[in-house]
């Protein structure tokens, strides 16, 4: 069962470009705003300073309740930006209280009709985990995710990344003074409702490099939104050569999209395999920094009824993983409309986790959550991703038309 919260009115034909928010904005990006307003070098680092508390720790989402900011600025900044957070469209809320919104984020250009990502909510009695996404799609069709097959993609900027963030924290009422929504399920602990996020939604986060970089270096910010390095995991599907910048610039805890434990296998399930193959991407979680048993790098593997849950691939697996501080993360196949693929039987995901666990690794099932609302890891696609593509499309065959009349 789930429930749909109704959704804000239709957006309008075509994409208006509304004054820029700053929320999501890095530090430099504040100060670039107020250069912008004519705010002196010598006075922009305070002002700066004062806009990161106001954003990210009060979470205010009006100029005027700036109340130490001079209103002469706070009416300059008013005219030329908003703290507006994307539109949320929809949400759902899962009979085991994972909360699922469709953010609708404002055109980045003259040519964006704005582009439309889920980002995910899974409350649990200790923590809060946002799953968000790096990118609107993703380029890399691994053949068991249904992200995969959306054919429209770009990067989501640090703006659009950090909002997210912002939109959870803001429909929890996660901001001092603020109370969460009636009814709704958050860690019952004291802490954080959103306290580790994920990005394991949409997109290959090591190719959207720098705008994960910057996002993680706002999120983290101890005089905002303060989530430790620690709390951020970072997936991915095995881009060997930006492993190593993750953990040296990034500092993030490290997941990799194993699903395979031989190369013509995961050549199947993740393309990119062909380019960076297992023994490539072993080397590359051997060498990451900062990797220890306190800060271990998790596996993650799909199960795939009769495709990879044999009790030899459980054993291979451990073999592979010798020598590196690991967890291993079983994730039961969530299926998705059109898919070739199965889960794997409860009991064979059981044996499976047996072998891993017997031979020293802790490894947790994933249960799945928010199945019922299509929130779960690879289920994520925009469902306006059909529209989008049309209009891509006559945006194509115009700009071709264009190119044929000018040759
Ligand atoms: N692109 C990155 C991060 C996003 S995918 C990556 O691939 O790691 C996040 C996780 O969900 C990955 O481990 C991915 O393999 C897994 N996943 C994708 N589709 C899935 C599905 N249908 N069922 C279960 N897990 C899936
Ligand atoms: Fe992209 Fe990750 Fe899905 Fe593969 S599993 S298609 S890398 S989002």
């Amino acid at each position: 069962m789930s429930l749909s919260v109704p959704a804000s009115p239709a957006p309008a034909a075509e994409p208006v470009l509304r004054p820029a928010s700053l929320v999501g904005r890095t530090r430099a990006g504040l100060s670039d705003a107020l250069a912008e307003i004519g705010v002196s070098e010598r006075e922009r680092r305070m002002r700066v300073g004062q806009l990161w508390n106001w954003i990210y720790h009060y979470g205010v989402r009006d100029f005027s309740a700036m109340t130490t900011i001079s209103k002469v600025l706070r009416a300059a900044l008013a005219e030329r930006f908003t703290l507006d957070l994307p539109e949320v469209t929809a949400e759902q809320v899962s009979s085991d209280g994972t909360r699922k919104w469709l953010l609708r984020m404002p055109p980045v250009g003259a040519r964006d009709r704005g582009a439309e990502i889920e980002c995910v909510y899974i409350p649990e009695v200790d923590r809060g985990t946002l799953c968000v996404s790096s990118q609107v799609g993703c380029t890399l069709s691994c053949t068991f995710c249904h992200t995969g097959t959306q054919r429209l993609v770009r990067n989501l900027t640090t703006e659009e990344i950090v909002a997210q963030l912002m939109v959870a924290r803001d429909r929890l009422g996660d901001f001092p003074g603020r109370t969460p929504p009636e009814g709704a399920f958050v860690p019952n602990d004291g802490g954080r409702f959103v306290s580790n996020i994920v990005f394991m939604g949409m997109g290959e986060p090591l190719y959207n490099f720098d705008g994960v970089r910057d996002a993680i270096d706002v999120i983290s910010d101890n005089e905002g939104l303060s989530l430790g390095r620690r709390r951020i995991t970072v997936s991915t599907s095995g881009v060997v050569p930006q492993i190593e910048a993750l953990g040296a610039e990034m500092g993030t805890m490290l997941a990799i999209s194993l699903h395979a434990v031989r190369d013509d296998l995961r050549n199947e399930l993740v393309p990119l395999n062909k380019k960076y193959p297992i023994r490539d991407l072993l080397e590359a979680c051997r060498n990451y920094p900062g990797l220890s048993n306190a800060k271990r790098i998790t596996f993650e593997y799909v199960m795939l009824k009769g495709v990879n849950d044999s009790d030899a691939e459980a054993r291979e697996l451990v073999r592979l993983l010798k020598g590196i501080p690991a967890k291993i993360n079983l994730i039961p196949f969530n299926p998705w409309p059109g898919t070739r693929y199965e889960c794997s039987d409860w009991d064979r995901i059981e044996r499976f986790s047996e072998i891993v666990y017997r031979a020293g690794y802790a490894s947790p099932v994933r249960t799945p959550r928010g199945r019922d609302i299509l929130a779960a890891c690879g289920q994520l696609k925009s469902e306006t991703e059909k529209l989008s593509a049309r209009a891509r499309l006559m945006l194509e065959q115009s700009e071709a038309e264009a190119a044929a009349l000018a040759g």
